[in-house]
């Protein structure tokens, strides 16, 4: 066996500003610098901590004054003199940006499912998400963490145990009550800082859009907001797939460099897990609080969507009838409501129905609309545009009424019916009540 001789190592020198050089062109240097050890002077001038700088030179060749030069000490200026002049091979270095990325990615682990509660009532998402969460924790070899915050809300954290989460990081206290924008990211950001997870889900509802857009902007990390599907690739990255470009075309959509990485996920896109009495998990209590008076915003009165004059949630509905530009006015809606009432039901719509002023906006199913996952979904006169078959294709069974028999909705129906709507809807109707009539 012959003695391997080590490759010399080349050093790489620290950054070093040059005396009277920067023209204070706005931290193009500081913003290159992927170890983040660059400060801004008030002076508009680089500060390098020296003791955190890689060498990896992008300060050095993105400043446009030719400001900032690599500084070698004595020795290794001879060690750099003495391979210059030498033949040994020097030793290839691992690219010292990818491994000081990967040492800061991995710094982070676990997956998160921030509970969305209100009145200290969770919202059904949150378990949801907890659903397709566990399948991702088991992919990383990781914890399923809840994040709770509210006040009194410490049996959220067993709740979250029954859906699948092993642990639960709670922030019990009375600022926290009701969900206030300031108050909720500075929790969140405080648990972030501390144990640093490397997912972050959240529901694609009004709390969730702001929260998590507010929170990937305070720690610099990338959001996908209505993520339709979520997977983990052999590098630990979260995979998120939503529509892009009007729906026309799938996209999956990565955060490679930055952590956690966060997606929100709307109501009835994923399935409910299975509710597991019994399970139980560690719940970290942390006494985090924000002074009352730092929040600017202050509730009220709090009132529900479902307590509006309409009163229709379509989201939480079994049965849905929607109704599209083939039912030709609003007036023909009370079509689908008669068959609504015998299924007990609600009435859905078309994005083209809704932008025609026949029903109103909390009825659309679709991209733009809600995403509703129904055990019966009958689409009257709909053609079955991408975007609004995004928002149903996921109901246990759906029944198609097209005239159209190539009409993209059959793609999806477990049932078409070819044929005038205006003819079929009421013989459905006549023969619901006639069935119903027998039973009783
Ligand atoms: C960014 C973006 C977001 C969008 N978001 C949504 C969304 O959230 N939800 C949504 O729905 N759309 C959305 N759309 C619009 C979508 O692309 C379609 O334009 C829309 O879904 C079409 O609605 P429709 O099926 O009712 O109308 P049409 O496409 O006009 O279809 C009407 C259908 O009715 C049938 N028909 C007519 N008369 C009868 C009859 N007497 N009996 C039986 N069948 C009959 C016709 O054969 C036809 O198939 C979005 C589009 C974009 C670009
Ligand atoms: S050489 Fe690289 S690590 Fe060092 S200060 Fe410049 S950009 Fe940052
Ligand atoms: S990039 Fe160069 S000119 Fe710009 S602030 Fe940095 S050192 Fe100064």
């Amino acid at each position: 066996m012959s003695d391997q001789i080590p490759k010399p190592k080349k050093p790489r020198g620290v950054a070093r500003l040059l005396d009277g050089k920067c023209i204070a062109c706005g931290a193009r240097c500081q913003s290159s610098c992927p170890v983040n050890c660059i400060e801004m002077a008030d002076t508009g001038e680089p500060i390098v901590a020296t003791t955190k700088c890689i060498g990896c030179q992008k300060c050095v060749k993105i400043c446009p004054a030719v400001a900032i030069e690599m500084y070698f000490t004595p020795e290794e200026q001879q060690i750099l003199a003495a391979l210059a002049a030498s033949s040994v091979p020097v030793e290839d270095d691992i690219d010292p940006e990818a491994a000081a990325l990967a040492q800061k990615l991995a710094e982070y682990r676990g997956v998160w499912v921030f509970v969305e509660q209100t009145e200290g009532e969770a919202a059904k998402v949150s378990w949801e998400l907890l659903g397709v969460g566990a399948g991702l924790a088991a992919t990383l070899g990781v914890e399923l963490c809840a994040v709770v915050i509210g006040e009194h809300v410490e049996s959220l954290c067993h709740e979250a145990f029954a859906y699948g989460a092993t642990k639960a990081f709670l922030l019990d206290a009375p600022v926290f009550k009701n969900y206030r924008t300031e108050a909720y990211v500075e929790g969140c950001c405080h648990l972030i800082e501390a144990h640093k997870p490397e997912v972050i889900l959240m529901g694609a509802t009004g709390m969730g859009r702001d929260l998590a857009g507010a929170i990937a902007t305070r720690v610099a990390t990338g959001l996908t907001a209505d993520c339709t599907g979520l997977a983990i690739d052999d590098k630990r990255n979260l995979m998120q797939t939503r529509p892009a470009f009007g729906g026309n075309i799938m996209a999956t959509i990565m955060c490679d460099k930055f952590r956690p990485q966060m997606s929100t996920v709307r109501p009835n896109v994923m399935p409910m897990p299975e509710r597991r009495e019994g399970n139980s998990g560690e719940i970290i209590r942390d006494p985090f609080t924000v002074p009352e008076d730092s929040v600017l915003t202050k509730v009220i009165e709090i009132i529900r969507d479902s307590h509006g004059k309409a009163g229709v949630d379509i989201t939480g509905a079994e049965f849905i009838i929607s109704g599209g530009r083939g039912m030709m006015g609003p007036e023909n809606f009370a079509l689908l409501q008669e068959l609504a009432d015998e299924l007990d039901g609600v009435v859905g719509a078309s994005r083209s129905a809704v932008d025609a002023g026949w029903m109103p906006g909390d009825r659309q199913v679709g991209q733009t609309g809600k995403t509703v996952r129904p055990k019966i979904y009958i689409a009257c006169g709909i053609s079955g545009a991408i975007q609004h078959l995004v928002g149903m294709q996921d109901s246990d069974l759906v029944i198609a009424i097209n005239r159209d028999s190539a009409a993209p909705i059959f793609e999806v129906a477990t049932y078409g019916i070819v044929g005038d709507l205006f003819q079929v809807v009421p013989a459905l109707t006549a023969k619901i009540r006639e069935l119903k009539r027998v039973d009783k």
